[in-house]
């Protein structure tokens, strides 16, 4: 037995017991003729002692070579300490050891396994096992693990069932790149591992399963952006016979249901807002409606002077920053600045300050006079002691602008708390998106995804204006679930392939399995995908997903730990018959 009791357990109700604890050294404190070892286990940390006196000479010699993070299993009898230690459970007894034995070495560690450590990023990535062993680390995975235990409780609950879905397959369009599998079997054929389970979750609605889940490895091969992973998991769902309303309930419900088992907290009906709304309000699809500062559409209060830059612009848009009045001159510039940086592109700012007495000062009082800036106060909401700011141009790109603005100030100013929660549903998006670089309409959430059917008839006259009937979640100004009442008829999903620009061929090659199954009898279905990873962080109150998966790939794809991806052999390659393609 390596163990009677963890390192986390022991209290003075066991003082004089003879108990035997195994575990790792997080440290040793060597008086010369006594010694205390911090004994580490997941469960907590237990101090163990040894003196000249007590320990038996050959141990207490022993110990005396013991270093940080050897694993070691000791016996021994609780005692009370003589000075406690009020931070940890365990902190009133110390066990008095009698017998030691170490189970293993270790090298000293590259960076010190502490609750703050001196690791960098690269390096605790590259020894994630000894990150593990951190506290922050090790409670983020127990807290994910929370997590997906209350989603399978409450989802089971409602009779979900939990069904697995294949990772070899073939393409699922979702927006990204695939990542694909040589087959040595079919030579020259390969799979795709799945960008989401969606087309088998919709067989399995007409195989009858009529509520469906799973939390599923999901795989995007996509340029990286900060803070997103290749594969990354998704609580993936799928019901039949609903309209969008029931899938907005049921899983309302299963997100308040872990706001108030995890985060206990309870949260109000969540409000709704149409895409439109949430563009023209907060330039953002997903909007943080946890603070205000919406923005406030300027065209006709202020394109009326002479100012060309506002005249010539689609849109001049602002906000007001509450109590921004403050900033010092070298601030706003700074602002300025930051608003001009690449990667927000704005070509300017101006701004209007509001004064205690009511009165403005702007970066254009050459242009506008008082009864102007107070109009641009009203319509941005602004009062006294806050500044406009007001960016102008096309109107996609300046929302976008405005937004990150926006973002950033909050974050300035503390607007966004990490334990507050502003659920939203984002509703009614754009059917269709229009891409630049294929000069095509592309499906903007999937193209399985049902058009409002009021809509329909707009597909042939005015694509971009269609509605889908598409949803997202949107909680703290993240995206954490999105999805759509699907198409469940052969006719109207060879019309759909047809507007994103498939060949009847085509579509029937890549998905004929699908519009197949909808000639047996496909009920209508709906569903909806939440990100499990992003979703943990925020309710754990953390912005990185990062520290919640055991382990993660960095900004580059790589998993520092293992070195992957890596070259494979020759034969490896000539097994797959993937050497000629790579010699032509
Ligand atoms: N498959 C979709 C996604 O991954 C979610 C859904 O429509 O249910 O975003």
């Amino acid at each position: 037995m390596y163990r009677s009791h963890t390192n986390g357990e022991l209290r003075l109700r066991h003082v004089e017991k003879e108990v035997t604890l195994s575990g790792w050294v997080q440290k040793v404190r060597d008086k010369g003729f006594m010694l205390w070892i911090d004994l580490r286990d997941r469960y907590g940390i237990t101090q163990l002692i040894l003196d000249e006196e007590r320990t038996d000479k050959a141990i207490f010699e022993q110990a005396k070579t013991i270093g940080r993070e050897f694993v070691i299993q000791v016996t021994g009898t609780v005692i009370e300490r003589q000075s406690k230690n009020n931070n940890i459970p365990t902190g009133e007894i110390e066990v008095l050891v009698t017998k030691l034995t170490v189970l293993n070495t270790a090298k000293t560690p590259p960076f010190t396994i502490e609750d703050d450590t001196d690791g960098g990023e690269e390096l605790r990535m590259q020894y994630r096992y000894l990150d593990i062993r951190r506290n922050p680390v090790k409670e983020s995975l127990i807290f994910r693990h929370k997590v997906a235990q209350e989603v399978r409780s409450y989802l089971s609950n409602q009779d979900f069932i939990e069904v697995e879905t294949p990772y070899l397959i073939k393409s699922t369009p979702e927006g990204a790149r695939d990542f694909v599998v040589p087959s040595r079997m079919n030579e020259g054929q390969f799979y795709a591992l799945p960008q989401s389970p969606q087309t088998f979750k919709q067989l399995l609605m007409v195989g009858g399963m009529d509520k469906y889940f799973q939390i599923v490895k999901c795989f995007r091969d996509e340029d990286l952006r900060a803070d997103r992973q290749p594969e990354f998991t998704q609580i993936d769902c799928e019901m039949a016979f609903v309209e969008q309303e029931d899938i907005l309930k049921t899983f309302e419900g299963l997100t308040r249901y872990l706001l108030q088992k995890i985060n206990n907290v309870e949260v109000a009906e969540f409000p709704r807002m149409t895409y439109d709304e949430a563009m023209q309000t907060y330039g953002n699809d997903k909007p943080d409606i946890r603070f205000g500062m919406k923005f406030g559409e300027l065209n006709t209060v202020a394109r009326h002077k002479e100012f060309n830059v506002f005249n010539k612009a689609e849109l001049v848009v602002g906000i007001a920053v509450p109590g921004g009045n403050s900033y010092t001159r070298k601030e706003i510039d700074k602002l300025i600045d930051w608003v001009k940086r690449p990667q927000v592109g704005a070509l300017g700012m101006v701004y209007s300050r509001c004064n205690d007495d009511g009165s403005y000062k702007s970066s254009v009082d050459k242009f506008y006079d008082q009864e102007d800036l107070a109009k641009w106060a009203e319509v941005t909401g602004a009062k006294p002691g806050d500044l406009v700011c007001v960016l102008s141009g096309d109107t996609n790109k300046v929302r976008a602008q405005l937004s990150a603005l926006r973002m950033e100030l909050a974050e300035r100013l503390g607007l966004r708390k990490p334990n507050e929660f502003a659920p939203l549903w984002v509703v009614d998006f754009p059917l269709l998106e229009w891409d630049e670089d294929t000069a095509r309409f592309h499906a903007m959430h999937h193209p399985f995804t049902s058009p409002k059917p009021e809509d329909m008839p707009l597909l042939d006259t005015d694509p971009a204006k269609v509605r889908a009937n598409a949803y997202d979640l949107v909680l703290n100004g993240n995206e954490i679930g999105g999805g759509s009442i699907r198409i469940h008829d052969k006719t109207t999903q060879a019309l759909m392939f047809d507007h994103l620009g498939f060949t009847p061929e085509e579509a029937k090659a890549q998905f004929g399995f699908l519009m197949n199954a909808f000639e047996y009898g496909a009920p209508p279905h709906g569903g909806i995908a939440f990100g499990l990873d992003r979703l943990v962080a925020i309710l754990g109150g953390q912005e990185t997903i990062r520290d919640f998966i055991a382990f993660p790939k960095n900004n580059a794809g790589r998993d520092v730990m293992i070195d992957a991806p890596a070259p494979i052999d020759y034969d490896q390659l000539t097994e797959l018959n993937l050497k000629l393609n790579l010699k032509s």
